[in-house]
Order: structure tokens, then C-alpha cells, then sequence
């Protein structure tokens, strides 16, 4: 008997079009939840504290890293800090 909802294991390529739910689009409208505290905002309402190389976004309730944007030699980055969840409202 083969259960209804059973698990399967693909490769990542399954993920495209469940990224592009999330990800197409004004990012600043996507709204985030950050580990530290549980807080959700908007990504266009975090602090950001922006220079040549870097754009470091902040969570407005707790202070802490959300994510970080880099742009140097390797092109541009972004690194996941204390983001737990990215959702599209
Ligand atoms: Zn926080």
C-alpha cells in the first residue's frame, strides 16, 4: 500500500519554478522574519548600512544581520545571516 503524501528525493532543478514564487519581483516587498527575535517586516523596512562593497540589511526590532549584499571582483553576493524566513506577502 503506497501512502498518499509519500516523499520523494529529485534534483534541485525541481526548485526553480518554487523559487520564482518568492523570488520574481520587487524584493524590497518581500517580507522577512528574523531568527533573533521573530520579528517580520517588509525587506524595505529593515536599516540598511550600505558603502561601496556592501549593503547590510538589519532587523529593526533586534539590530541583527538579517543579510548582507556584497559587490566586489566575484560580482554581486548575497549572504543569508539571521533571516529564517523570506515569504512573498
Ligand atoms: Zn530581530
Amino acid at each position: 500500500m503506497r501512502a498518499e503524501n509519500a516523499t520523494v528525493t529529485v534534483d534541485g532543478n525541481v526548485l526553480a519554478g518554487l523559487l520564482s514564487d518568492v523570488l520574481d519581483g520587487d524584493a524590497t516587498s518581500l517580507v522577512g522574519t528574523c531568527a533573533g527575535c521573530g520579528a517580520e517586516a517588509a525587506l524595505a523596512e529593515t536599516m540598511v548600512e550600505i558603502d561601496e562593497a556592501a549593503a547590510i540589511a538589519r532587523c529593526r526590532s533586534c539590530t541583527h544581520t538579517l543579510l548582507t549584499v556584497l559587490r566586489d571582483d566575484r560580482g554581486v553576493r548575497v549572504l543569508i545571516g539571521m533571516l529564517r524566513e523570506l515569504r512573498r506577502p
